[in-house]
């Protein structure tokens, strides 16, 4: 059994609440924190505890007790500087490990700054998936791993259906790998050269982004 692990989320919009919500399902003991007393009512059925805080006051935040936490995520969004003051603060309370969300790229940078040990980016993330999805049928999922390369679950497009990864050559002509076939159940890891690509396959790929955008442009 997987150990579980103590995490308090702090801002508890829509990104907050569900990860909160996720984590607390996945069997994790989870105290969600909000400067509003209805967000914190609103999830106090479905998280472990929730406390009533402004993040950015030095003693309401040490009387938490956040640094036997394992994971303290900073979701606040709007605000940034309550956002970044509330970092600076879990960093010198002696954290373990602060997942912080930013807005924009220089907003990340300053939470790396500060000591955040991991900043996420939702609402581009999602701008992603969501326009990949527009752009192409068959992109299921979308994960950029760097700016340059990311990862893509796609169904088979017809154009490749019936054909072998070494007939498709796709590492060649667009310089991508599929790293994995999802057939129904089974799951195909590493595929072969000579595995067929039929019509339900689910594609998983790893390449550069000029590559993939190649790739989804196919029927
Ligand atoms: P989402 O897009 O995830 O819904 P958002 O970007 O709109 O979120 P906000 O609503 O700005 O994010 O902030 C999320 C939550 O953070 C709000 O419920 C807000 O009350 C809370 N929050 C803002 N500042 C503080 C603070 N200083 N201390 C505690 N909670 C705060």
């Amino acid at each position: 059994m997987k150990a579980k692990k103590q995490f308090a989320v702090i801002g508890l919009g829509r990104f907050g609440s569900s990860v909160a919500i996720t984590l607390h399902e996945a069997g994790h003991e989870v105290l969600a924190i909000d400067m509003d007393e209805e967000r914190t009512q609103r999830i106090s059925e479905q998280v472990t505890h929730v406390v009533q805080a402004d993040t950015t006051d030095e003693n309401s935040l040490k009387a938490l007790g956040l640094r036997n936490f394992d994971v303290v995520v900073v979701a606040i969004g709007e605000d940034i500087q309550a956002n970044t003051m509330t970092t600076l603060l879990l960093k010198e309370l002696g954290v373990k490990y602060i997942v912080a969300k930013a807005r924009n790229l220089l907003h990340g940078k300053m939470l790396e700054k500060i000591g955040a040990d991991r900043v996420v980016y939702p609402e581009r993330d999602m701008g992603q998936r969501v326009a990949h999805n527009l752009v192409s049928r068959n992109v299921l999922d979308y994960i950029e791993l760097s700016p340059n390369l990311s990862l893509v679950e796609v169904t088979t497009p017809l154009a490749l259906t019936g054909k072998s990864l070494a007939e498709a050559n796709l590492r060649m002509k667009y310089g991508i790998n599929v790293v994995a076939i999802k057939r129904g159940e089974q799951i195909i890891v590493p595929p072969l050269p000579t595995e067929i690509m039929h019509k339900d396959d689910i594609l998983i790929i790893v390449g550069n982004n000029t590559g993939i955008s190649q790739l989804e442009a196919l029927e």
